[in-house]
């Protein structure tokens, strides 16, 4: 595995794009054309475990920040058939990207010290959901002096404003005073939320909870609603009127949030690759009903399933579990719409 930050960011760049390249183009295409209806391109985790070796995989699970960076980064600077005018290209930049979908879940309460800084995946229930705040990522600073601007970058995750040590102008080096540039600030939105696993009754709740937040991408379900989600597992140093303390918490930084499926929380007994299946199973149809404009018929969706690697007794098992769930509807002569929530 690579050592240092800058041949871990080169490993995993070569990774995404040999992955982009083999299964996604067309994906990415479709995605490029409806932005910024739609920002952010899904995929499934069994496709990195398809398509790249076990180093790889760890990879990503253990660098998940650079990996998420770099995914994006490679999305980025792939070649397109269209050409974004100038304010959309900015947007496209910062508002599309990856996301990663179902890798497997661990019970909150079993979060570990060792599992900080890693990809993990949660579920349970909203409990509290902040509104949207809007958080400066880079501050300018212009010197009082000299009125040199200088921006230095901030951390969102929860330390308090960071000044510049001194002006950098080279003329002046004081340090300070500073009076921030609102316009000149770069911003992120922002949203909290606290998560809580299940739990038996009569024990302490608090350890089946999770805070978690949304940067940039701030679209989340509501209070009360069972959820997946996937991101980075901080430690962030509790602060207490902007005195440190030697306190931590936990935050999940969010990658991906999904409504649960009524059918996973019906049926729990699952295994991974049953859920695997469904899932995949439900973007065949997707895909083959966003391709015709129509409902899909199950000719093509067994199909594709086949090829796939299902079995075609699984398919109809599958198909049922999906109908269940609300996530498909069969509409006449044997077609399946796929519902979008
Ligand atoms: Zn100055």
């Amino acid at each position: 595995m690579p050592e240092s930050t800058n041949t871990k960011s080169a490993y995993s760049k070569e990774l995404w794009e040999n992955m982009f390249v083999r299964y996604f183009q067309d994906e990415i295409y479709k995605l490029a054309k409806s932005f910024p209806l739609n920002r952010y391109l899904i995929i499934l985790y069994t496709f990195l475990e398809d398509g790249w070796s076990d180093d790889a995989v760890k990879f990503f699970i253990n660098y998940p920040e650079i990996a998420l960076k770099d995914a994006n980064d490679t999305l980025h600077t792939l070649t397109l058939p269209i050409k974004f005018p100038d304010e959309m290209k900015e947007r496209w930049y910062s508002e599309s990207g990856i996301k990663i979908s179902g890798y497997p879940a661990i019970p909150i309460e079993n979060l570990r010290s060792r599992h900080f800084n890693t990809f993990v995946s949660v579920t349970g229930t909203i409990i509290e959901r902040s509104n949207i705040h809007h958080i400066a990522s880079v501050v300018a600073y212009e010197c009082q002096r000299c009125a040199h601007r200088t921006n230095v970058p901030q951390d969102i995750t929860g330390e308090p404003e960071k000044e510049p040590d001194e002006c950098e102008s080279d003329l002046c080096g004081r340090k300070g005073s500073f009076k921030m540039i609102q316009n000149e600030s770069e911003w992120a939105d922002v949203r909290k939320i606290r998560i809580i696993g299940e739990f038996p009754a009569g024990l302490d709740a608090a350890d089946y909870e999770l805070d978690a937040i949304l940067v940039g991408d701030v679209d989340c379900p509501q209070t009360g609603e069972r959820i997946t989600a996937s991101g980075v597992l901080k430690n962030i140093q509790i602060i207490n009127k902007k005195v440190k303390t030697v306190d931590f918490s936990k935050l999940l930084e969010i990658n991906n949030i999904e409504k649960m499926l009524d059918s996973e929380i019906i049926s729990t007994g699952l295994s991974k690759s049953q859920w695997n299946r469904i899932r995949v199973l439900r973007e065949i149809i997707r895909e083959l009903q966003d391709e015709l404009k129509e409902p899909a018929p199950l000719k093509d969706i067994t199909e594709k399933a086949l090829e796939a690697g299902m079995k075609e007794d699984d398919i109809k098992d599958i198909l049922n579990k999906l109908k269940q769930a609300c996530e498909i509807i069969e509409v006449a002569n044997g077609k399946f719409r796929a519902v979008y929530n």
